[in-house]
């Protein structure tokens, strides 16, 4: 029987190399000069290095990174990885690894915003051409040229949690040439493995569910077999590293990390079924929720949820939304998401997407479910409702308006 995916991490990663007994955990090993015995070895170690995995030099990598890779590596299900100093360089240096200017890349419109604005910025002033295509993959075929060389998914989307059908959207960009990346932040290699569903690269935040406690930066890049040697080759050209002390605590985060994701499922849940019975809320967005409209390819493609859910409230009163916001007591009102701690951002929709019409919801309310008891969110959530009380009863009237 091979053994589930949290047993897996709690054993993985154990790469100590020492006389005597073995730590449980691998050894932070803070380097830049590697020393070798002769002339000949270095040499050899050299040639040998760009195919193998070799301790040469800091920047290189080394034993702690090395650990974490692997364990990146079982988690998502992929020939190797790479690790980058944050989620966001992991999916800026995906795409300059495997598009050229003069290529096309297509996005989906409920890319992480920052991506989006990195291919509208420095991927078009450096001639790399960037397309947006609907968050569900509807109108992919058509935007796929004869140059796009590289499809980007993002499943569950940023704030909304769009899910794209992955196995037919990488079956149409491999019959046209094109690579396949995922960001699988959300998923963080538990709840979603784009690998096994097409995908020919995957990246992650690590900053988020696999850190899980909101002190590190990292970002992951695992490949199949076949996508490797573009990435290993643009890592090692542009001197891409992490210092092996935020190694260290990432692979001291991924322990806990099947544990961790089944505690935000269940208070996520739990607060998504209260809102959505909340008469001041106009709309819940959770694929996990049965009625959302990424229901059904979330049952056939995720392994859970997390502690990630938004929503809308009825009232149109503008100052609703972060009224309600700075009236939560237990929410951090900050970026980011995956620590042990619940947050609250607003997120304008009609700016975070340029494809399909988001007017009909205006602001969303993003809520990060922590490890907090849930009857005190509750609570807390009920305490915000009374405090925008009576902007609700003056707008109650304005009702949502399907949009999708
Ligand atoms: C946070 C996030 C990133 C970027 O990660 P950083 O480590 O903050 O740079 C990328 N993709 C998604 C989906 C994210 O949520």
């Amino acid at each position: 029987m091979t053994p589930s995916l949290s047993t897996r991490l709690a054993h993985a990663g154990r790469t100590a190399d020492v006389q005597g007994g073995q730590p449980v955990n691998p050894p932070v090993v803070r380097a830049s000069t590697v020393l070798f015995d002769s002339v000949a070895q270095q040499r050899e170690m050299r040639t040998r290095r760009d195919s193998e995995r070799l301790f040469t030099y800091g920047a290189r990598g080394n034993p702690t990174n090395f650990a974490l890779e692997d364990m990146v590596t079982a988690l998502e299900g992929g020939y190797r990885t790479r690790l980058f100093p944050s989620g966001l360089a992991a999916a800026a240096m995906t795409i300059l690894a495997y598009v050229r200017p003069g290529q096309h890349v297509l996005l989906p419109d409920c890319v992480y915003e920052p991506v989006r604005n990195l291919a509208n910025g420095f991927l078009r002033q450096h001639g790399i051409a960037t397309d947006f295509y609907a968050a569900d993959g509807a109108d992919l075929q058509a935007r796929l040229r004869a140059d796009t060389r590289l499809v980007y998914v993002e499943a569950p989307g940023s704030l909304a949690y769009e899910i794209c059908d992955l196995p037919a959207v990488a079956a149409m960009a491999h019959a046209h040439g094109a690579l396949v990346a995922a960001d699988n932040t959300w998923g963080s290699g538990v709840l979603y493995r784009p690998l096994e569903l097409g995908a020919d690269i995957s990246l992650m935040a690590a900053t988020k569910y696999l850190g899980g406690h909101s002190d590190v930066m990292m970002g992951t890049v695992c490949t199949t077999e076949a996508a490797w040697p573009e990435l290993a080759a643009m890592t090692d050209a542009f001197g891409m590293t992490v210092s092996p002390d935020d190694a260290y605590l990432v692979q001291r985060g991924i322990r806990s990390l099947g544990a961790r994701l089944a505690q935000h499922q269940q208070s996520a849940l739990t607060v998504a079924r209260w809102l959505r019975d909340r008469p001041e809320v106009a709309d819940v967005l959770c694929p996990a929720l049965p009625g959302d409209p990424n229901h059904a390819l979330w049952q056939r493609d995720c392994h859970g949820t997390n502690g990630l859910l938004s929503f809308t409230l009825r009232t149109r009163a503008p100052v609703a939304p972060e009224r309600f916001v700075d009236s939560l007591g237990l929410f951090g009102i900050g970026a980011s998401w995956g620590g042990f701690e619940s947050l609250a951002v607003l997120a304008d929709m009609r700016r975070a997407r340029s494809v399909t019409d988001w007017s009909g919801h205006g602001v969303v309310i993003r809520l990060h479910i922590g490890l907090e008891a849930v009857d005190d969110l509750l609570a807390d959530l009920a305490q915000a409702f009374d405090a925008i009380a009576d902007l609700a009863s003056t707008e109650q009237e304005s009702s949502h308006v399907d949009h999708r």
